[in-house]
């Protein structure tokens, strides 16, 4: 579960990202977050995992208390949740099973229990096939399918896809976030996707948050996306 309770986050420059966040996200729900651009979107996920820390108020996420988790457990909150970035991130001297296995690998996972849980992602999300090619031997929408398998291998309570659309053609983004839907609905995983895509965003009828100068102004389930105009 993800928790904002009143979250300020001011940067160090006198920027105020974001102000008065009130937000409450339960295990297993699927969330757009739409804003425009310096809306707060990026510092709201830097929030969730840590990488920057809130100004004010409260944050919990996934059982810790993110204004006062101390540095040594930031690890263990990251492995309950598997981003997903518009870029894939993916390594590129590596297979897709390699990149698919190596958050595992660090971890210290056993190897067969690696063995089985890359075989299911990559079937989970299409690319049985693919288990061997290297990221240049790849489309845009199989490298996201990878990058998203990739974050399902810990099995983390949360993903979080931060525009994972935006670089991919339009017949693939509906069927990314099919995907995505599938997910949420076969393993139970909160899902949080953050775009720009409001056709997207239009077609499946979720919950929308609308973000707008580091405030929510809309937070509704089926949401057309209006607010923001
Ligand atoms: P979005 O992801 O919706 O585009 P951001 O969260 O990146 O929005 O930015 C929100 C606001 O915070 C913007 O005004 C941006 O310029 C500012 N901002 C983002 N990162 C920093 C930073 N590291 N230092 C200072 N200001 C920042």
């Amino acid at each position: 579960m993800i928790e904002f309770n009143n979250v300020n986050k001011t940067y160090e420059n006198g920027t105020r990202a974001l102000h008065n966040v009130n937000l409450c996200i339960e295990q297993g729900e699927f969330v757009f977050i739409v804003g425009d651009s310096g809306a707060g979107k990026t510092t709201l996920t830097k929030l969730l995992i840590c990488e920057e820390r809130l100004s004010g108020g409260t944050l919990k996420v996934n059982g810790y208390n993110l204004s006062k988790i101390p540095r040594r457990k930031i690890p263990f909150l990251r492995r309950t949740i598997g981003m997903v970035f518009q870029d894939f991130r993916l390594l590129p001297n590596m297979t897709a099973a390699e990149n698919v296995s190596f958050a595992m690998h660090v971890i210290g996972e056993p190897k067969k229990l690696i063995q089985s849980r890359v075989k299911r992602f990559m079937g989970l999300v299409g690319l049985s096939d693919k288990m061997d090619s290297f990221p240049r031997e790849l489309s845009g929408g199989e490298k996201q399918r990878v990058a998203l398998a990739r974050a399902l291998v810990n099995r983390p309570s949360v993903i979080i896809a931060d525009e994972p659309t935006g670089n991919i053609d339009p017949a693939m983004s509906y069927e990314m976030m099919k995907l995505l839907l599938h997910i949420n609905e076969v393993e139970k995983m909160t899902i949080v996707v953050i775009t720009h895509q409001l056709d997207l965003v239009n077609t499946f009828n979720k919950r929308v948050i609308t973000i707008r100068d580091g405030a929510v102004v809309s937070d509704k389930i089926g949401g057309t996306y209006d607010a923001i105009k």
